[in-house]
């Protein structure tokens, strides 16, 4: 038996997007940068992708440069801030992607800016009194808040991070890689100036992601060479890929609200046959509500003298799924977000279950079963 149940990782690429990708592959393998036909053929398709994406996101085309996922999109935002945009601070979070921490106090280091850390309120939102405070006062700055946690679920408010954000005179950036095309973005309302996106999330190929830029803000090149995607991120485009993230783009809008009751109706089930299971169940981050990122749930189990070992179990069982806590034998890697959170418990297991769009209901009637083996 096999269950995939780590789709927050990544996910499986779609039939349809594999299918899109290898003509490309084998027949458009031109130079988009090359001005013979065939090259122009290759341009010409990146030029497409480039729309149908800005069109499902109601921005400008010229708005979305293409990278290699959310690692490099994250990079780029932060790192083009602070050294084309004149930002001095950076307000982040310690619950943020470690591609988000990690090159702030990068940055931090290489370039003396000031790093603010938000604090959280006990539900793991953010405290808005507390950003507010920040930005009252302080050099110019770039606020990073990520939209979903891809550990514990909880989705922040963009609106209101960004309306901050705009009255202080900030850049905001946020990764939004879990949750750009589980959700419906409008970027001419949403008041966000850099948000990130990465394809393997959404059943598209992986490396490949885009960073969107608001119109009107120009970064400078942060990876050197030649002129790509008008001379922010040079390289040679890759085009497979690039069709492969407008393709599964295109395929989620398609199907955003079914996709969404699917996965609610699993993460429900799954929620509900773990509390039969233990009525001492715990989510973190209240990952079963409604208000949280549908395809993630977060549990924390009832001590148990396997704990430990729980995910390496739940993998001979076939099942997979991803570790978060330190738990007392040190079994599993611990969890900057569940630490910066407080919802770490060395006594529990805590283990992250994340949906996706080839999951059934027997795959949940699979992992309940398999996880009442392993805590029996
Ligand atoms: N940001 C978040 C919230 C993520 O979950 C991930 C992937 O795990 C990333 C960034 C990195 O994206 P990529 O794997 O495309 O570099």
């Amino acid at each position: 038996m096999n269950v995939y149940l780590d789709n927050a990782a990544t996910t499986a690429v779609a039939p349809e997007v594999a299918e899109a990708m290898i003509p490309v592959l084998r027949e458009a393998y031109g130079n988009p940068s090359s001005s013979h036909a065939i090259g122009r053929k290759t341009r010409v398709i990146i030029e497409q992708s480039r729309r149908s994406i800005a069109n499902l996101l109601n921005c400008h085309s010229s708005c979305i440069y293409f990278t290699s996922g959310g690692t490099e999109a994250d990079n780029l935002a932060l790192r083009g801030a602070v050294r084309d945009l004149g930002c001095e601070r950076i307000i982040t979070s310690e619950a943020e992607h470690s591609a988000v921490i990690k090159t702030a106090q990068s940055l931090e280091r290489s370039h003396g800016i000031q790093l603010d850390l938000v604090r959280h309120l006990a539900d793991g939102m953010v405290d808005l009194t507390h950003l507010e405070e920040l930005l009252a006062s302080g050099p110019k700055t770039i606020v990073s808040l990520m939209h979903a946690n891809n550990e514990v679920a909880v989705v922040q408010d963009l609106q209101a991070i960004g309306l901050l954000c705009q009255s202080a005179g900030a850049l905001f950036h946020s990764d939004t890689v879990q949750t750009m095309c589980h959700y419906a973005f409008d970027l001419q309302t949403l008041p966000v100036d850099f948000i990130t996106c990465s394809a393997h999330k959404f059943h598209g190929p992986k490396g490949v992601g885009f960073l969107y830029i608001k119109k009107g803000i120009q970064l400078g090149g942060q990876i050197e060479g030649g002129s790509q995607e008008r001379a922010v991120r040079g390289g040679t485009e890759s085009t497979h890929n690039i069709v492969g993230l407008a393709t599964a783009f295109a395929l989620a809008y398609s199907e955003l609200e079914n996709h969404e009751k699917h996965i609610r109706g699993l993460k429900s089930k799954m929620a509900t046959g773990l509390k039969a299971l233990f009525p001492d169940v715990r989510f973190n981050g209240n990952s079963d509500a409604e208000n949280r990122l549908y395809t993630v749930l977060n549990v924390s189990f009832p001590p148990h003298p396997k704990s430990g070992m729980a995910l390496f179990l739940l993998d001979l069982e076939g099942i997979a799924c991803s570790g978060g806590s330190a738990c007392s034998s040190g079994a599993t890697l611990g969890s900057h977000v569940l630490r910066s959170l407080k919802f770490h418990d060395p006594e529990r297991a805590s283990l992250r279950f994340s949906f996706g769009r080839y999951n059934s209901e027997a795959d949940v009637t699979n992992a309940l079963k398999a996880i009442e083996r392993v805590f029996s």
